[in-house]
């Protein structure tokens, strides 16, 4: 069986399993349509599923997932912005209530942005342009930590990059403004997959602190 056939393999499982037994919580999303109140930014790493990781319900969560978990800053009009058109809907058509940025531990978006980008022969690569929308975490951590390890280092600049992300945010005027009057609210998390936990921003102390 190859991988493509396991998958398939899978939504046979799901279908005759989970579908089955939540058959009319699917139906009343049908019906009803979605009403997420979370909206949710994670990476595109395959280790830190935000549905397994969080238990999450069909309906529960609006996800975006790209690399490295971040949030552009606002540019104006007329770019290709995949992240922010998500969180668009998710704010202004879903209303949710909450976004979470969810950073992890080993992040490689994080890894190529520490340690000098792509392989050589990777021409017109991507990810180095979106890697710098979080350079200023990478600078924040040679200024705090210039002599750690460098796995300290890259363990703290994941951590930066949810913070980032959270003070892009707030550089839309249709989040800033729900920020402000209260009815949406930003948090950053981070996941560690090698240690089984979760950290969340706390925003009076500035660190992040076991969930
Ligand atoms: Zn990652």
């Amino acid at each position: 069986m190859d991988e493509t056939e396991k998958l398939i393999d899978g939504f046979k499982g799901f279908q005759s399993g989970y579908f089955k037994e939540h058959s009319s919580q699917f139906k009343k999303l049908v019906s009803e349509g979605q009403s997420p109140k979370v909206a949710l930014v994670a990476c595109s790493d395959s280790r830190v599923d935000p549905a397994i990781v969080l238990s999450v319900e069909p309906g529960q969560i609006f996800m975006v997932r790209n690399v490295a978990n971040i949030v552009p800053p606002y540019e104006g009009e007329g770019t290709y912005h995949g992240t922010i058109a998500a969180l668009e809907y998710a704010v202004r058509g879903l209303t949710v209530e909450h976004i979470i940025v969810m950073g992890h531990a080993h992040c490689g978006g994080i890894q190529a942005l520490m340690e000098g980008g792509v392989p050589e022969d990777w021409e017109q690569s991507y990810i180095p342009k979106w890697m710098s929308l979080v350079d200023s975490a990478k600078q924040r951590v040679e200024a705090t930590l210039p002599d750690a390890p460098i796995d300290v280092k890259l363990r703290q600049c994941e951590k930066e990059a949810v913070h980032v992300s959270l003070e892009n945010m707030m550089t839309f005027p249709w989040i800033e403004q729900k920020v402000e009057e209260r009815t949406l609210n930003l948090h950053g998390w981070y996941v560690d997959i090698g240690k089984g936990e979760l950290l969340v921003y706390d925003p009076v102390n500035a660190s992040f602190v076991s969930a």
